[in-house]
């Protein structure tokens, strides 16, 4: 079983008992379906996106340690009690309603198309964050009165 749990400011689902690589850690129930993405749905289908009471706090990992299947939730490792579920995002999601930069690898989490689409705009804009950065325009923005 899972739980999810309210810590720093963020939700994350957690295992309530260890499980085994291979076994099925939560089954989600959907309460609600979609053909386009939400901020909360995970995609199972190629248009199908669900919405789970759980399953919407999953975070992602780029190591992470379930897959989603279906409507299944597959350890693929050993989980031990008390650790984050967590899945790759890039591995169901087409396109996310809400891109962001990954917190271990600082890539683009976006879905597949996205990072197919928009890597060289992507590059565009971390070069010019840099740019401005290295100038200084942020401080000299803040300092303005
Ligand atoms: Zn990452």
């Amino acid at each position: 079983m899972v739980y999810v749990k309210y810590d720093n400011g963020f939700y994350g689902v957690y295992s309530s008992s260890p499980i085994s690589k291979g076994l099925i850690v939560y089954g989600m129930s959907p309460t609600g379906t979609h053909d386009k993405p939400t901020r909360t749905s995970i995609q199972i289908d190629e248009s199908v996106h669900i919405e789970d009471s759980v399953g919407r706090y999953i975070n992602h990992a780029c190591n992470p340690t379930v897959r989603i299947d279906g409507l299944s939730v597959i350890a693929v490792r050993d989980i031990k009690t008390d650790e984050e579920i967590t899945f790759n995002y890039m591995e169901n999601e087409s396109i996310m309603a809400n891109p962001f930069k990954c917190s271990c690898c600082g890539k683009w989490i976006g879905g597949k198309d996205f990072e197919k689409d928009y890597k060289k705009r992507l590059a565009i804009l971390d070069e010019l964050t840099e740019l401005s950065q290295e100038m200084g325009l942020y401080d000299e923005l803040k300092t303005e009165k």
